[in-house]
């Protein structure tokens, strides 16, 4: 099935010190005739989800009129990338309710008020948790991801819990934090593969449902390795359409994006001893340049 994502535009309602896009917040915003013009692109190569991503993509002026426009194009299903605040409107989640089928992801990082503000530097906590309740009341699709980073890593298991108690039966992806966007605070922000394994094993083994990605196989005990997404996946994750190309350079498109994502990775020597090499790309340049591969253990 044909999937792709359309980048509304980067702005964001929130201003999250450790987003991966905070540099981008101030570029252009594209205009609605060009996020058309890649919709009907998507269309006509018989894309069956549409994808919008941000910034924010539900503060955007142009997020119903491209959903409409998606659907008098033929494309069936649509989704979004959101931090969820914006869903705290019911008039809004009730709007949405008609585009379905419509699936959300939801970041959502901190357990409590005070870190959110801390760093997301915005008062956005309890919308986003009335919009979680709101996407769980109207019945409306949506997956959680919840970055493990050293700012969260002492209360990862209490957003789960959090998560849980609200209602949330949904799929929940821990994503270890990239750390290309704040590489003057790398330490700060991103935890070394043995300072978040014991914490991020312990909430596996009591919600064997949730997947982790970022954090290579091998750190896993041999029976959690299969809740590991294999970064490989990617090549499976929509193309993402940021202008317009020709239908006939989609799969060139799919494959450059693949190939951009597959360098910031590296394959220390360890990996060269391991069986599982076929599915894992080794680790992020950054993460090996400043921690080194030691904790790596080929399998
Ligand atoms: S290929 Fe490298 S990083 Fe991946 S699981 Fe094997 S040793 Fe670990």
């Amino acid at each position: 099935m044909e999937k792709v994502a359309i980048n509304i535009g980067f702005s964001c309602n929130n201003n999250c010190i450790f987003c991966i896009d905070k540099n981008k917040r101030s570029l252009k915003q594209p205009c609605l005739e060009d996020l058309k013009r890649r919709v009907d692109m998507a269309a006509k190569r018989n894309c069956e989800e549409l994808y919008i991503v941000g910034g924010e993509p539900l503060i955007s002026k142009y997020f119903f009129s491209l959903l409409d426009f998606a659907k008098t194009r033929g494309i069936k299903k649509m989704g979004a990338e959101t931090n969820g605040r914006m869903l705290c409107y019911e008039d809004f989640v009730k709007k949405i309710k008609k585009y379905e089928p419509i699936k959300f992801t939801v970041s959502f990082h901190f357990p409590n008020a005070f870190l959110y503000k801390k760093y997301c530097l915005a008062d956005g906590f309890y919308q986003s948790v009335a919009g979680i309740k709101n996407l769980i009341k109207y019945k409306i699709d949506f997956g959680i991801n919840t970055l493990i980073m050293k700012p969260n890593l002492l209360y990862l298991e209490d957003v789960i819990n959090f998560l849980k108690k609200m209602g949330v039966n949904k799929p929940i992806y821990l994503i270890h934090i990239d750390g290309k966007n704040i590489m003057d605070k790398y330490k700060e922000f991103v935890p070394k593969f043995s300072e978040c394994i014991d914490v991020v094993q312990k909430i596996i083994k009591k919600n064997p449902n949730i997947k982790v990605q970022g954090i290579p196989p091998c750190i896993f005990k041999e029976d959690l390795r299969e809740n590991v997404v294999s970064c490989f996946n990617y090549s499976k994750k929509p193309l993402i359409l940021t202008k317009q190309i020709p239908e006939s350079d989609y799969e060139k498109e799919r494959q450059g994006q693949f190939q951009t994502y597959k360098k910031y990775f590296v394959s220390p020597s360890y990996c060269k001893k391991c069986r599982n090499r076929s599915t894992c790309l080794g680790i992020r340049k950054d993460y090996f340049k400043i921690y080194g591969a030691k904790e790596l253990k080929p399998i």
